[in-house]
C-alpha cells in the first residue's frame, strides 16, 4: 500500500490546466496550501494528508474491509480506472485558483507603465463629462496608489526603507447618477486592472444573514479569473457606503451599520484574508484562497443624502457669528456645497472616525446640470446618441438630433432626479418607434429628431434619399 503512494500517479493530459491549482477532492485545500497532489482517475486530486489518513484508516483497523464488498472499485487494478466511465469529479472552472507564478519574475507592471496623472485625466475626459475636480483627485490618488505598490515591490518590503508610503483609499461622495460607478469602471478599464463592485447594503456582520465582509474580496478574485496576484492589484468599489452609517437612536445591535464599518477596517488598511473561491459562502466544499488586501485600492462611494444640510448648518453656524453674520444664507444655493465637506460632517452623518481615517482621499461629485446632460448625450466616446446613430447607419440611415431636442431630453432627465441614468430611459422611450418604422422604408435617408416629436406634436422630420 505505502508503495503506491510513492509511485507517480497516472497523470491527466497537461494543457492550460497547468495555470490552475489542483484542489484536494477531500479537504478542498489548494496545492499551494496542501502540497503536491496525487492525481487519481476521473480527474480527482488528493493531497498527501488525506491520502495518508485514508491509508491509516485502512491499516489501523479503522475500517472493516469485509463490510465494503459493495464498493465497486475494490477489486480492480488501478490501471483499469482509465477505461472506466467514472463520474466526473472535476472542479468547475469558477472554483479553481490560478497558480502563483513559480519564479519571482518581474512585477506585472513597472512604474513606467502607470500613466501620469494628467494622462489618466485626459483619458477619463474622453468618457466622463464634467466632474473636473473629481477626475483630477482620482487621477492623482490612483497614480500614487500604484506608485506605492511598485515602490513596495521593488524595495522588497517597505520596512527596509525609512519612508513607508501609506495607503490612499478613496471616499466618493456625489448624488445618484452623477457618475461615481462610471468613473471607477472607466478608470479600471484604462489601467487594465480587475474591478469588483459591491453593495454595502448587502453586507452584514459575520454570522448574521447577509454577505460576509470578505465576499467583496471574493468578487475581486472572480473578476481576476481566480488569479490571486492579479486580484491583489485590483480595485474594489463599495457602493452605497452611506447606508452603513451608524443608526441613530437604536438600542439593538447594529449588525448592518456600525459593525460593518468596524469589520471593513481591517480590509481597508490591508490584511490577509481567506476567501472562498467561486462562491460567497464558506463551507467545507469550497476551496479557499489567501488574498492580501494591502495593495488593493478601495473606493467607497455613496450619495450621502442630508449631508448637504449638515455642511450648510456648520457653515452657517460659523458665519452667523460676528461680522460674517450677513453671509448667513449664502451657501443655500451653492451647487457645489458638497465640496466643502470635512471629516466632522461625515462623523455627524454616522461614519465612525476609524473608518474615515482609512479613506484619506475624499472626492466629491457635482449634481449634473442640464448643459452637462446634453454633453453626456453626445460627446463621450460611447455616447448614447452615437450608439443609436451607429445602429441606424447600418441601415444606411443618418440620425440627426436638433439642439432643442437635446435640451428637451436634458430637462426631462433633470426632473426625474436620477442624474444621467434617466437619459437612456428617455431615449429608449421615443427611439423605439423610430427603430421600428425606419427599416420598413428603404427610401429614408435621414431622420431628424425635433423638439416637436419629443413633445408628441407630430413625427420626426424625414428626408428621403437622393
Ligand atoms: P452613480 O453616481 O449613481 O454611481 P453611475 O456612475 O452609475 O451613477 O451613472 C449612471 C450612468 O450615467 C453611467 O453608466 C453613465 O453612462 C452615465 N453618466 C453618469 N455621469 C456621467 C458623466 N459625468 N459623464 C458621462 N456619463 C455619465
Amino acid at each position: 500500500m505505502e508503495e503506491k503512494t510513492k509511485t507517480p500517479p497516472p497523470s491527466t493530459p497537461q494543457s492550460s490546466e497547468d495555470e490552475y491549482e489542483k484542489i484536494c477532492y477531500i479537504c478542498r485545500r489548494p496545492e499551494s496550501k496542501a502540497g503536491p497532489m496525487i492525481q487519481m482517475p476521473g480527474n480527482m486530486s488528493l493531497c498527501h494528508d488525506c491520502m495518508q489518513k485514508a491509508f491509516d484508516a485502512v491499516t489501523k483497523g479503522g475500517m472493516d474491509l469485509s463490510q465494503i464488498q459493495n464498493m465497486p472499485y475494490m477489486n480492480l487494478n488501478l490501471a483499469d480506472f482509465a477505461n472506466m466511465n467514472l463520474p466526473n469529479t472535476e472542479i468547475p472552472q469558477k472554483k479553481r485558483i490560478k497558480k502563483k507564478s513559480a519564479k519571482p519574475q518581474a512585477p506585472a507592471f513597472s512604474i513606467k507603465d502607470i500613466p501620469a496623472p494628467h494622462k489618466i485625466k485626459s483619458s477619463l475626459d474622453e468618457y466622463v463629462i464634467g466632474q473636473e475636480q473629481a477626475k483630477k483627485v482620482m487621477a492623482v490618488a490612483v497614480y500614487n496608489h500604484y506608485k506605492r505598490v511598485f515602490y513596495k515591490d521593488s524595495a522588497g518590503s517597505a520596512q527596509e526603507e525609512d519612508i513607508t508610503i501609506e495607503k490612499s483609499n478613496i471616499l466618493m461622495i456625489g448624488p445618484t447618477g452623477s457618475g461615481k460607478t462610471y468613473l471607477v469602471k472607466t478608470l479600471a478599464r484604462l489601467l487594465d486592472v480587475p474591478l469588483a463592485i459591491a453593495d454595502a447594503t448587502a453586507l452584514t456582520e459575520a454570522g448574521y444573514i447577509g454577505d460576509d465582509i470578505e465576499s467583496v474580496v471574493s468578487k475581486l478574485l472572480a473578476a481576476a479569473d481566480n488569479d490571486v496576484e492579479k486580484a491583489e492589484r485590483g480595485i474594489i468599489f463599495i457602493d452605497e457606503i452611506d447606508k452603513i452609517a451608524k443608526k441613530k437612536n437604536t438600542n439593538t445591535r447594529d449588525v448592518s451599520g456600525e459593525s460593518v464599518q468596524q469589520e471593513l477596517l481591517k480590509l481597508l488598511e490591508g490584511s490577509v484574508v481567506e476567501v472562498p473561491v467561486g462562491s460567497n459562502q464558506k463551507n467545507a466544499l469550497t476551496p479557499m484562497a489567501t488574498v492580501n488586501t494591502d495593495n488593493i485600492l478601495f473606493i467607497c462611494g455613496g450619495a450621502f443624502p442630508d449631508l448637504e444640510d449638515i455642511i450648510k448648518q456648520r457653515l452657517n453656524k460659523t458665519s452667523s457669528i460676528g461680522f460674517k453674520a450677513e453671509l448667513k444664507d449664502r451657501y443655500d444655493d451653492d451647487p457645489d456645497i458638497l465640496s466643502h465637506v470635512v471629516n466632522k460632517d461625515l462623523r455627524t452623518f454616522g461614519m465612525i472616525p476609524e473608518f474615515l481615517g482609512r479613506l484619506p482621499v475624499v472626492v466629491t461629485l457635482r449634481k449634473l446640470t442640464s448643459p452637462m446632460l446634453v454633453e453626456i448625450l453626445k460627446r463621450p466616446k460611447n455616447a448614447i446618441i452615437k450608439q443609436y446613430a451607429k445602429l441606424l447607419a447600418l441601415d444606411e440611415v443618418k440620425l440627426v438630433f436638433e439642439d432643442e431636442a437635446l435640451e428637451w431630453i436634458a430637462r426631462e432627465a433633470l426632473e426625474r432626479e436620477t442624474g444621467a441614468r434617466a437619459l437612456r430611459a428617455i431615449m429608449e422611450e421615443f427611439m423605439l418607434d423610430i427603430m421600428f418604422e425606419v427599416p420598413k422604408d428603404p427610401g429614408i435617408g435621414t431622420v431628424v429628431i425635433t423638439k416637436g416629436y419629443l413633445e408628441k406634436n407630430g413625427g420626426p422630420r424625414i428626408e428621403m434619399r437622393g
